[in-house]
């Protein structure tokens, strides 16, 4: 049983519409609860960035289930490593809207203040993620 934290990016596909990002927030809370995964979601223009923290086989399951999900495509790993302790250990999916804040938190560790995620180092991505739980009561 090892802890394991995951990053990925992706970019949303045509078969995204209107309530995808609701729908993937309740079926992710519901599935994750059930599996101990916690961690956040955040999404921009076009691109999500996911981090999840759990047990390796299960956080695998999870990955392998996403990376099949046709609402989303260019799944690119940012992360995936031991960790002694959960970061997110009290919210199971956590979910950070845009604002000008995350705006300003995302220029701290990106290039620009546009929302690359594909330019982002995993532990950029990893340090954003733990900006956007501080500064932010998760929904
Ligand atoms: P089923 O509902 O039987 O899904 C069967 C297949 O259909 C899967 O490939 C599924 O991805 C796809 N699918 C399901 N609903 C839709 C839909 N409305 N439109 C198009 N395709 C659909 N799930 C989690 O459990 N935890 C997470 O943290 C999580 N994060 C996600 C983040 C992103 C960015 C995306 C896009 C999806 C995420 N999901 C997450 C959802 C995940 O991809 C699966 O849809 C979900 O886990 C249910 O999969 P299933 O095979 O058990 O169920």
């Amino acid at each position: 049983m090892f802890l394991t934290r995951l990053i990925y990016v992706s970019t949303i596909t045509e078969k995204f519409g209107d309530t995808s990002l609701e729908d993937i927030l309740k079926i992710g809370r519901v599935n994750n609860t059930k599996k101990g995964i916690t961690g956040m979601l955040y999404f921009k223009n076009k691109y999500f960035i996911q981090c999840l923290e759990g047990e390796r086989s299960l956080i695998n399951e999870t990955y392998n289930k996403i990376r099949n999900d046709e609402r989303h495509c260019n799944i690119v790993l940012l992360e995936y490593s031991q960790i002694e302790m959960r970061e997110f250990k009290d919210w199971c999916m956590g979910y950070i809207p845009s604002s000008k804040l995350t705006d300003d938190l995302i220029l701290q560790f990106s290039p620009t203040a546009e929302f690359t995620p594909y330019e982002m180092s995993g532990a950029s991505a990893n340090l954003l993620m733990l900006e956007f739980k501080k500064n932010f009561k998760s929904f």
